[in-house]
């Protein structure tokens, strides 16, 4: 069976894009392979999160992931900063991280251009970390959205030269994982291309329904369509987007029929829109507030992953660092 890692950033709430693009095919896939799940949270200390927020935050993410349902007895999840294995393989791995290839990276450039006054050696070595979290486990596959490619490469990159050096074979070579299906991108409410934390056109999992029902309400539409059959701009376009995720086929169809025979009411579209959000995720925010305060049961879930991560991953380090002469006397 083969092994996938997936990291997960350890700030913010997740949104329908994240669920729709990317949780909803783990929670599938973690029946298929034998899957890792880990809380970024060292990652997240190149922008100097403040202390009292480090662990909450961990917290959410992982009390909305589970909630969302990521299987702790089926995946592995594990916090990262509860595997030191990491760290040490990560400084291994820096001896042969070039200054130059990691100043080239798009999200190295990309981050120093949004804040020049931290530009810290961290985030050069961000790239590192990450390949880290990957060949640590072995992984022969990464789910990887179009943003993380370089990053994937980076993790081949490194893992080939590892095994280059030393004539070894310790890292498998990690490649993206392909989901069966096309891979569906959430629109912004707000016209725009794509639902995004930052673009802050966000809805929340974790949003209460009145907040669903405005932010659905205020969503970007036109005067409506004039001619029958009409092609939909994109704004109404992103509205059956979501709509195709959290609705029934025939609601769906009821309004495409409305819009093609030019008798739609975007009011009520966007009324049922809500509605249908709004029952897709109550459940997930009941279970997010049950899970965020059992903290009995998230001690246990986060003590299992790791035990079960520090195994696979004591394993390559104790090969790495035999690998590369560390003896013991
Ligand atoms: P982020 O935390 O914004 O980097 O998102 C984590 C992952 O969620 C991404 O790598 C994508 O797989 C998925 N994702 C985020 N936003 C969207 C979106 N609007 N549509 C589809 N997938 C998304």
């Amino acid at each position: 069976m083969e092994t996938v890692v997936s990291g997960i950033r350890s700030t913010g709430h997740l949104h329908l894009g994240n669920y729709f693009g990317a949780i909803k095919n783990f929670v599938k896939m973690q029946h298929e392979s034998n899957c890792y799940f880990f809380i970024a949270d060292w990652h997240s200390l190149t922008t100097h999160p403040h202390p009292d927020d480090l662990h909450n935050n961990v917290k959410k993410v992982l009390s909305e992931y589970l909630a969302c349902g990521i299987d702790p007895d089926v995946a592995t999840i594990y916090v990262q900063s509860d595997i030191p294995e990491i760290a040490e393989l990560y400084l291994l791995m820096n001896m042969n991280a070039y200054v130059g290839e990691l100043e080239r990276t798009t999200s190295f450039k990309d981050k120093i251009r949004k804040h020049p006054d931290n530009i810290n050696a961290g985030l050069l070595s961000y790239p590192v970390l990450m390949a880290v979290d990957i060949l640590i486990q072995k992984a022969n596959k990464v789910p990887v959205g179009k943003d993380q490619d370089q990053n994937l490469e980076m993790a081949r990159k490194f893992a080939k030269r590892f095994n280059n050096i030393y004539d070894v074979n310790l890292f498998p070579i990690p490649e993206a994982y392909g989901f069966k299906g096309e891979m569906v991108k959430i629109p912004g409410l707000d016209g725009s291309g794509k639902m995004g934390k930052s673009e802050g056109n966000g809805i929340y999992l974790f949003d209460e329904p009145k907040e669903i029902q405005k932010k659905v309400m205020r969503a970007v539409t036109d005067s409506g369509p004039t001619q029958m059959n009409q092609k939909m701009p994109e704004s109404i376009n992103n509205l059956f987007t979501l709509l195709d995720a959290v609705s029934t086929p025939d609601t769906v169809e009821y309004f495409k029929e409305k819009y093609n025979s030019c008798e739609i009411r975007y009011g009520d579209l966007k009324k049922q829109l809500a509605e249908d959000i709004i029952n897709f995720t109550t459940p997930i925010r009941k279970r997010i507030i049950e899970i965020n305060s059992n903290d009995e049961f998230l001690r246990r879930t986060v003590k299992i992953g790791a035990e079960k991560a520090r195994e696979n991953a004591s394993k390559t380090l104790k090969e790495a660092r035999k690998i590369i002469g560390f003896k013991s006397f």
